[in-house]
């Protein structure tokens, strides 16, 4: 299909075909499974601050409505395609699925680099977006929720433009909401919470002294920052390498992640950081460490590197970090290094949506502890089918995740039937 035409979309379909042989889906069943339910391109006309008007280009895909409404982020990234939307839907529908919430994956976005915007031109390109998308969206059709580019101030502009449509306020359209305006409490460090609670569960299993461990993690936005903190704070981890889109830090000694962290909220990056050394950001991937968290972008462990891979635990905190082709070798080195997958490893953050739209739609108030406790039974339960199924049927971890996703979801659909 054309309109997804995209490598990062082909990534997510080869994922799924091996998923599809793995467990014979009969091949009337793939499309269905496979290609989005709905997808929505819009064309935003913005006033930018010089005068002159910008278009930008938006886009959202629901993959499937089968279970409910569909779920996903929201990502502002300059080269965001129709097709890596589509990819990074189904991903969620998979993600979602594994966790048992009742909903269909979905994504969008606008192609824009959301640091080279004004407020007044974010807050614009955003109130715009939302506007446009409202006739496809809702409570109970697809709500939205922060992802890469994206932050609560972003989530509080699409709740206002759609409450002010609707003429009263409807908090539960969108999820990574300020608290003040019915977001929860400890949304915005659930995906980073997810993704070390994950780690250590691992840790658990293999025996390993989280003292005398180490952490390399790469991306320090929303889902990086938190993690590495957490990382350092409360499982006892030294962090060693750190990067962002800026540059890559490495020290052998440890990086005091709280100084690095300030650093970025005055200076905007890690660029000009100096307790550590600059190392190639590609370098630090396959240096030595315990745990490899790549939280940044996709396709970064691919065939050219996966063999180099030193880490014991690999902690998917991006979606589709790792291609299908380093799949195959790390699947080779199974008693090597432990995957977590992104499905089950990020799966927090729309976890914790989820209790945010819940909230929302009954009113309801839960504490942040609450709200953590809930968090982590969803996550414990989750890694136990993975590694459980992995085990039984002698297949990766990311395999026996998908697998489970992509069942649920084709259960649902052959109970519902093909109309008419
Ligand atoms: N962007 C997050 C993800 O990729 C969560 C989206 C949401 O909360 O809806 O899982």
């Amino acid at each position: 299909m054309n309109i997804y035409n995209d490598e990062v979309f082909q990534m997510a379909c080869d994922q799924f075909q091996v998923i599809a042989d793995y467990i014979n889906i009969d091949k009337n069943d793939r499309d269905r499974l496979m290609y989005p339910k709905r997808s929505i391109a819009v064309t935003l006309p913005i006033h930018m601050d010089d005068g002159t008007t910008q278009t930008f280009q938006g886009y959202r895909v629901q993959h499937h409505l089968t279970l409910g409404p569909t779920k996903g982020g929201t990502r502002f990234a300059p080269n965001l395609s129709m097709g890596e939307t589509a990819a990074l839907a189904m991903w969620m529908s998979w993600k979602c699925a594994l966790a048992n919430l009742p909903y269909g994956g979905a994504k969008g976005g606008i192609a824009c680099d959301p640091t080279k915007l004004s407020r007044r031109e974010l807050e614009g390109v955003s109130r715009r977006y939302m506007q446009e998308m409202i006739p496809f969206v809702g409570p109970h059709t697809d709500i939205m929720g922060p992802d890469m580019g994206t932050n609560e101030q972003i989530m509080a502009w699409f709740m206002d433009t759609y409450s002010v449509y609707q003429g009263y306020a409807v908090s539960e359209i969108v999820t990574g909401k300020p608290v003040s305006i019915g977001g929860t409490e400890g949304r915005r460090e659930s995906t980073g919470r997810g993704v070390v609670y994950l780690i250590e569960r691992a840790m658990d299993m293999l025996k390993m002294d989280a003292e005398k461990s180490t952490a390399i993690i790469q991306g320090f936005g929303n889902v990086g920052s938190v993690a590495a903190l957490a990382l350092e704070r409360k499982v006892g981890v030294k962090v060693v390498g750190i990067s962002d889109a800026t540059v890559a830090l490495y020290n052998p000694k440890g990086i005091d992640v709280r100084a690095a962290e300030q650093h970025v909220a005055k200076k905007g990056n890690l660029r000009a950081f100096t307790e550590a050394d600059r190392v190639d950001p590609n370098e630090l991937l396959t240096m030595k460490c315990d745990v490899l968290v790549p939280s940044a972008v996709d396709r970064v462990i691919t065939e050219k590197n996966a063999d180099k891979l030193q880490c014991r635990i690999l902690a998917e905190g991006a979606n589709g970090p790792t291609t299908p082709e380093a799949d195959l070798l790390l699947n080779e080195r199974w008693d090597e290094v432990f995957v977590i997958p992104d499905i089950l490893c990020n799966a927090g953050g729309v976890i914790v949506s989820y209790f945010e739209w819940v909230q929302g739609l009954q009113s309801f108030l839960w504490t942040e502890s609450e709200v953590t406790d809930k968090l982590f039974r969803i996550l414990q339960h989750s890694f136990a089918q993975v590694i459980r199924r992995a085990k039984d049927h002698k297949v990766s971890h990311r395999t026996a995740a998908m697998a489970i996703g992509v069942e649920r979801v084709m259960k649902a659909k052959h109970a519902r039937g093909l109309f008419p």
